[in-house]
């Protein structure tokens, strides 16, 4: 069976993450099919709808319904499992970056990576663990739930400073904490359940076709979302951590700016890039923000 919905085009970086998210999923996913049966087939067919209703958006709030078929602990296995799979990768193909080898990124990764850490209170529940690859081509950072972050060192040249390596690790940091490789992987799972399902029952060709139309525009709405929550808990971590968050403004505009250089392979960019909307985003935001940086012992909204 199609164990879950078809991403389409990823670059090549996205594939070697997405693939063992995948594979991994699998393990905790397939048994639950049974279960999702039931739950699908009260709504029947287009599911499209039923995750349409799941899709309370908001973008600017941190509180909206999210489905989820795997728990904190599956997803956090899930995470660690896959960063040690691309941990393995790196070393095989000599790109790992130990500390002797770069101490200064290494120093300067720990040090921003631990100031937003604590300040997301998430440094007692995981064992956070940071890797460095060694790649000045691929300007990417990755957050796993579990507690593990990739650093590929193209990205540093567009950090530039503290504050601006603060709003890339608050922002990856800002997807763990949302939870959104869990529901993600939930999504794309119903999605590709459904489409069993309507297949089962007859639909023909043309309509499959609708569904997955219909099921890509709104997992790509949900990456949009994603994207602004992540921006949203990223500049209020990098502001309760000690950076000024006025200059996320300038590190985003930057990533903009390095779109353009770079032209393929670089996942980060590429659905990353620095947008008008998100400029004004982060402006909205900004006085809410400032408190955390002028009071960091100020307590993070809860997220809903
Ligand atoms: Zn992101």
């Amino acid at each position: 069976m199609r164990w879950r919905y078809e991403l389409g085009d990823i670059p090549a970086d996205g594939r070697n993450v997405e693939a063992p998210i995948e594979a991994q999923a699998r393990g905790f996913l397939l048994p639950r099919r049974t279960l999702l049966k039931v739950g699908v087939g009260l709504v029947v067919w287009p599911a499209a709808q039923f995750l349409q209703a799941c899709a309370t958006t908001g973008g600017t709030s941190t509180s909206r319904s999210r489905l989820r078929l795997i728990s904190d602990e599956e997803e956090a296995k899930i995470g660690v499992a896959v960063f040690q799979q691309l941990q393995e990768k790196e070393l095989k193909r000599g790109r790992l970056m130990t500390e002797p080898d770069g101490p200064a990124a290494h120093a300067w990764v720990k040090r921003v990576s631990d100031r937003v850490i604590w300040a997301s209170g998430l440094g007692d529940k995981y064992r956070w663990e940071y890797i460095l690859i060694n790649a000045p081509g691929t300007a990417n950072a990755i957050a796993f739930p579990g507690g593990r972050i990739i650093v590929f060192t193209g990205i540093l040249p567009v950090a530039r400073d503290d504050a601006g390596l603060a709003t890339i690790i608050g922002h990856v940091v800002g997807h763990v904490m949302g939870h959104h490789m869990a529901e993600r992987i939930s999504k794309e799972f119903v999605m590709g359940f459904a489409e069993e399902i309507a297949r089962e029952q007859g639909a023909s060709d043309s309509t499959i076709a609708t569904m997955r139309l219909v099921n890509r525009s709104i997992l790509s709405q949900y990456s949009r979302i994603h994207e602004t929550e992540a921006d949203l808990i990223g500049l209020l971590l990098m502001s309760k951590a000690g950076y000024d968050p006025r200059e996320s403004v300038k590190l985003w505009q930057r990533m903009n700016d390095a779109a353009g250089e770079f032209s393929r392979g670089h996942e980060f960019l590429h659905t990353h890039p620095g947008s008008g909307t998100q400029i004004a985003d982060l402006q909205a935001w900004m006085q809410q923000a400032l408190q955390y940086y002028e009071n960091p012992s100020l307590a993070l909204p809860v997220l809903k």
